[in-house]
């Protein structure tokens, strides 16, 4: 991986990064690129985010808070709105 990968590189391997499963070296170039590109940062915060607001709307006895469906547009807006 080059110092600043491109946006392909970082999207393709975001998972591996939020699950830290990276080198340090890997990690440190695509932190570096998050800190840059705000799209991919956008990108990322909507990545991390689908999980916890997928439990959110799975448990039928607690109503997703309104918070929770907040953030789930927010994510799916930003997943769409990605350049390709
Ligand atoms: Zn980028």
């Amino acid at each position: 991986m080059k110092l600043l990968p491109s946006c392909r590189e970082v999207r393709e391997r975001l998972t591996d990064y939020s699950e830290g499963s990276l080198t340090f070296r890997e990690r440190a170039s695509m932190g570096l690129h998050l800190l840059l590109c705000s799209a991919c940062a956008a990108f990322y915060r909507g990545l991390r985010a689908l999980p916890g607001v997928a439990r959110l709307l799975l448990s039928p006895e607690d109503p997703p808070p309104a918070e929770a469906s907040r953030a789930l547009q927010d994510a799916l807006r930003r997943i769409r709105s990605r350049p390709r």
